[in-house]
């Protein structure tokens, strides 16, 4: 009982620094952007927020401007009528450090990740950006903000002192499992913890995650970028929230040790590891079943699982002849090919292209929208095309 008070307290001390951010630093960039963008002028983000840090020595400096190259398309499927133009209202006078490069693109050794985005530093060398993107919110979109950071409360919080001892790992895997799916998940996967899925500020120290996804409302994926999209986005994240926040306590519950693992967490990593498809060329997952159209949850803990296994569905010699995403997404920021992230090869998209159009609009995701995959329906059918191919060049490359 007292816990939950605790928790409560912290809750409602975030909401209120969140609200003052937004009617006090924020207001004066949302303003100032509006007016900009309605008279097709820019604002210099250098004005705005904290100092963050200069590239230094030979570190690359961010090059934020939208690509030119491919033919541009607009998928039939989406549902506005264009893309909204990759002229963006705001520039830098002096850019930060490339966001690629704090990714650990063209790294071959392998190391931690690094925060780059979703940080709420404002003095990290992404924070102008993220200044932006958290001050132009609208109203609604800074009430979902709220009511999905009211969930985080419970993301940890002290076990229960008797602990609920643990014979059956495969029994109680089932028991969990069923609890995600009946609050709302509609996959869940248990995977090992890796350092492949931390970052620098989260350092978590257990055996298990419990990995899941929720589906999206396809309807509204469609419609991105807009408001709708933006706030349906909000809300199904304030599901996965809600889920792993729920699942997490109900482990403390039970004596053992649990957290939500959500910001600063790389929940793709997790959902690979633990079966729930595979990234693709867009940098989101892909599962048979729902192609892109799921957010990911996921829930550190030391409770006694077992783990599930990746599966090979195709995705890779999917994407290897496939470019709907590349030409739909308006800067043209999805590489064609892999590329060698922090010592593993991988699907990557370019942060310092993507990242500009991204904050201008609010968000975006045209990309997991267009993927053929994410069409009811098709993806069982890639699935099992691509796996005969496969068989079929293997075969006929037998000496
Ligand atoms: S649109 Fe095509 S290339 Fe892009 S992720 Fe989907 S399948 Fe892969
Ligand atoms: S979210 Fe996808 S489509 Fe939008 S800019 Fe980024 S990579 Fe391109």
């Amino acid at each position: 009982m007292l816990e939950r008070v605790r928790q409560d307290i912290g809750g409602l001390r975030q909401l209120t620094a969140t609200s003052k951010r937004h009617w006090t630093s924020g207001r004066r960039i949302r303003r100032e952007f509006l007016a900009a963008q309605a008279a097709g002028r820019k604002i210099t983000l250098d004005d705005f927020g904290p100092p963050v840090p200069r590239p230094e020595g030979d570190e690359p400096v961010a090059d934020l401007a939208p690509k030119t190259g491919l033919r541009p398309r607009k998928s039939h499927l989406m549902k506005l009528e264009a893309y909204p133009s990759t002229d963006y209202a705001f520039e830098y006078n002096n850019p930060p450090v490339s966001g690629n490069h704090i990714n650990g693109l063209g790294e071959a050794e392998h190391r931690v990740a690094a925060p780059i985005f979703h940080t709420w530093k404002f003095g990290h060398p992404m924070g102008k950006l993220e200044f932006l993107f958290q001050g132009i919110r609208t109203r609604g979109e800074w009430v979902a903000l709220l009511k999905r950071q009211w969930n985080t409360r419970r993301f940890t919080g002290e076990k229960a002192s008797v602990q609920i001892p643990v014979d059956d790992a495969a029994e109680m895997t089932t028991t969990i499992k069923a609890l995600t799916m009946d609050l709302g998940a509609c996959m869940v996967g248990i995977a090992p913890l890796t350092d492949d899925m931390l970052t620098e500020e989260l350092p978590l120290d257990y055996p298990f995650i419990i990995s899941f996804g929720v589906e999206m409302d396809r309807d509204a994926a469609l419609e991105a970028p807009s408001e709708r999209a933006a706030l349906t986005i909000q809300a199904e994240y304030r599901g996965t929230d809600r889920i792993s926040a729920q699942v997490a306590q109900h482990i403390r519950d039970m004596g053992w040790d649990a957290e939500a693992a959500i910001h600063g967490f790389l929940q793709i990593p997790a959902a690979v590891e633990a079966g729930l498809g595979q990234l693709g060329k867009h940098g989101s997952m892909i599962s048979k079943e729902l192609g892109s159209m799921y957010r990911l949850g996921a829930v550190a803990t030391n409770l006694p699982l077992v783990l599930d296994q990746p599966e090979d569905i195709g995705v890779d010699d999917f994407c290897a002849i496939c470019s709907v995403c590349t030409t739909n997404c308006p800067p043209q920021a999805i590489f064609d090919t892999k590329q060698m992230i922090r010592g593993r090869e991988r699907w990557y998209v370019d942060f310092d292209t993507c990242i500009p159009y991204f904050v201008e609009n609010h968000g975006c995701g045209i990309c997991i929208g267009v993927c053929p995959w994410s069409e009811p329906g098709r993806g069982e059918g890639f699935s099992l095309k691509m796996m005969a191919r496969r068989a079929k060049l293997a075969a006929r490359d037998e000496p």
